[in-house]
């Protein structure tokens, strides 16, 4: 699979709904359910059956962003992004959370602000990178007490963040059209 053949799925309001496969989209093109497509141009072109009557072979043309028929049932403000480590260092741009290195992903932990052994959740609001002398310096302490305060605040990604900081790669124009939309506490913008 090539990297950037990934179609971001929309509704017809414009909220992401998905990450899909060029395959799928193309399925939704065949059914014509696709409502518009966002993107400076086709992210691949697929061929499809041939004609009878006129003997040419059909092309479908995928866009990078396209937004399908119905909008979604569930509200998707309401959702939490899922949480995982890679998400989180890309939301704190693999910055420690207390000294300031900029370091490489094995290099950094999620470190509890609220410790885990004092009832602190594996949480958005409750989590930030850390590097592991600064993990292990703060122990089983809050920031206050262990006297390192954190240099920049957690925070729980919107839905168009949360595609950006899932999308391993991410074409230029999607980023821009995701970007856009970010809220202003993002540090992804
Ligand atoms: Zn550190």
């Amino acid at each position: 699979m090539r990297p950037h053949a990934h179609v971001l799925q929309l509704d017809i309001q414009g909220s992401p709904q998905a990450w899909i496969s060029l395959e799928r989209a193309a399925i939704h093109y065949a059914c014509s359910d696709v409502m518009w497509e966002e993107g400076s141009g086709p992210l691949a072109t697929l061929r499809g059956g041939m004609n009878a009557r006129t003997g040419i072979q059909s092309r479908i043309e995928v866009a990078p962003i396209i937004a399908l028929k119905g909008a979604s049932r569930i509200n998707l403000f309401d959702v939490i992004p899922s949480f995982s480590k890679s998400k989180l260092l890309r939301r704190d741009r693999h910055t420690c959370a207390y000294c300031g290195q900029v370091l490489a992903g094995d290099l950094l932990q999620c470190e509890h602000i609220i410790p885990e052994s004092r009832g602190g959740p594996w949480s958005w609001m409750n989590l930030v990178t850390a590097c592991g002398p600064c993990n292990l310096r703060k122990g089983a302490r809050t920031p206050d007490e262990a006297g390192m305060p954190l240099i920049y605040l957690p925070y729980v990604p919107s839905r168009w963040e949360d595609f950006l900081l899932e999308g391993r790669y991410v074409r230029a124009d999607v980023h821009e059209w995701l970007s856009a939309r970010l809220p202003r506490n993002s540090r992804l913008t």
